[in-house]
């Protein structure tokens, strides 16, 4: 029976609670209805066509339509729609695609743990790790040390490693023995600071904090290679290399939360590779399938696994989906679809490098200020006066104007409070980021005009008029 929008947007709300979303102001808007999607675009059931500025939330890699996912599914459906791991069992997709992204994932690695969602496989790296230092007799090693604005997941053990505080409000988070440090986001907290410089010291937190709980009782540390959900804060190159050297130096894990940066994000398989990190574990979900289906696990480090299976006995931890037949087809597919395309390179050394380019430019702008990328990820900060680094007051919610800006312009770009951000799919051509950016110039203007009418540009008017004097 063909609905409305209208219908739709009231069954929806009348029924339906949204993650992350206030329902009053949904109630009052009515719900944006996706209808179908093709290549970078979405259409919305009044027809309007949307650039997918993010690949959904981060995870449509390879692009929408893409029939070789859909197949792949359906020939698994037919020949073997479920059955579990539990009890000594195993099914055909699960076993090969454990070796492929082991294959992918480095020397370093020999098991894949699996899960359906990012949330859930941090939820099993925190007991991993604990299990871990349990089986070679230091159950006292139980503290995770994880990051301010930090993203890993909204169950309680994936909003507890992350750093939102708005999520720590709610319910009583964060769990026990889960700490954290700043983040290394130079622009808001070191600005006028070299940026290698605050690499380093940024680092350094992680040491200071080790040292504050004590080492004997910490378990692991958590990153993002690059924080996604935070607002794209790429670390200076210094960072990650020295966060290495620290954790080596007191023998704790080192997790990498690769859920946006595995499968191709920034150029790399995987993000930790680009920052010069060698993990013990890694995180996975979003990309493996390209969001096709729901798939996440853990890759485990020949370090851990030794342990888990020579010392550890049973590991009393898995899901009634772990290693589901069907999700696992589908991410042999997709990673075939990666390869053949050459995806990965083609970010590291085409589309990434373009992107770059055209956010460089953007820098032009006047409402413009710290523009920059990794690989397919992009982030820029919307500020009054760049010049003299004055932000916007954030009751004014500049970054959410510019959203709606994009909404009504066939842009979808997201708001971290004032920094704009994107995650396009690694498919995208250099032509579609032509287009992209064509939009996002739109949009840009958009909101200036917008914020402008509204008199909050004061101090860049005055420095405008004195270089148009010049
Ligand atoms: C999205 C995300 C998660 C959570 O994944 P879900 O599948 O939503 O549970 C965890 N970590 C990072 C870095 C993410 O971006």
């Amino acid at each position: 029976m063909p609905h409305t929008t209208r219908e739709i947007q009231t069954l929806d709300s009348a029924h339906y609670i949204h993650p992350f979303t206030d329902h009053k102001a949904l109630a009052a808007q009515g719900a944006r209805v996706i209808a179908k999607a093709d290549g970078v675009y979405v259409w919305d059931s009044e027809g309007k066509q949307i650039f997918d500025g993010m690949s959904g939330l981060w995870c449509v890699n390879v692009g929408y339509g893409r029939q070789e996912l859909v197949d792949a599914a359906s020939r698994q459906m037919s020949t073997l729609p479920y059955y579990n791991s539990f009890f000594k069992t195993t099914n055909v997709p699960a076993a090969e695609l454990a070796d492929r992204i082991v294959g992918l994932a480095g020397d370093n690695f020999s098991h894949v743990f699996y899960s359906s969602s990012g949330s859930e496989s941090n939820d099993t790296n925190v007991r991993m790790v604990r299990h871990y230092w349990a089986s070679l007799g230091q159950p006292e090693r139980k503290v995770i040390i994880s990051r301010k604005n930090a993203y890993h997941g909204s169950t309680m053990c994936g909003a507890s490693l992350g750093g939102m505080s708005g999520m720590h409000a709610q319910g009583g988070l964060p769990i026990p023995d889960i700490v954290h440090i700043e983040q290394p986001y130079h622009f808001a907290l070191a600005p006028a600071k070299d940026r290698d410089a605050f690499g380093l010291e940024a680092a350094s937190w992680l040491e200071e904090k080790i040292l504050a709980v004590g080492p004997e009782k910490v378990a692991a540390f958590i990153g993002e290679p690059v924080q996604g959900a935070g607002g794209v804060i790429i670390p200076p190159k210094t960072y990650w290399p020295e966060i290495q050297r620290i954790c080596d130096k007191y023998g704790i894990l080192l997790i990498s939360d690769e859920v946006i940066c595995g499968f191709g994000r920034l150029g790399t398989w995987f993000g930790s590779e680009l920052m010069g990190a060698k993990p013990d574990l890694m995180t996975f979900a979003k990309g493996v399938t390209s969001g096709y289906i729901p798939l996440g696990g853990v890759v485990v480090s020949k370090r851990v696994a030794d342990v888990l299976i020579n010392k550890g006995g049973e590991f009393n931890h898995g899901y009634t989906y772990s290693g589901h037949p069907v999700a696992c087809a589908v991410a042999l597919a997709n990673i075939d679809i990666i390869e053949k395309e050459g995806l990965v390179q083609r970010v590291k050394e085409e589309t990434g490098p373009h992107l770059a380019a055209h956010f460089a430019a953007l820098s032009d702008h006047p409402l413009v200020a710290g523009a920059e990328t990794c690989g397919m990820v992009g982030g820029l900060v919307l500020m009054q006066d760049k010049n003299r680094h004055l932000s916007f007051d954030e009751a004014l919610e500049v970054g959410m104007i510019c959203r709606e800006h994009c909404f009504a312009n066939g842009l979808v770009m997201r708001a971290v409070g004032d920094r704009m951000i994107i995650a396009p799919p690694l498919s995208c051509t250099k032509a579609d980021i032509d287009e992209m950016m064509k939009r996002v110039r739109i949009c840009l203007d958009a909101t200036l005009a917008d914020v402008r009418t509204r008199g909050w540009m004061g101090a860049e008017e005055s420095v405008q008029a004195s270089a148009g004097m010049a």
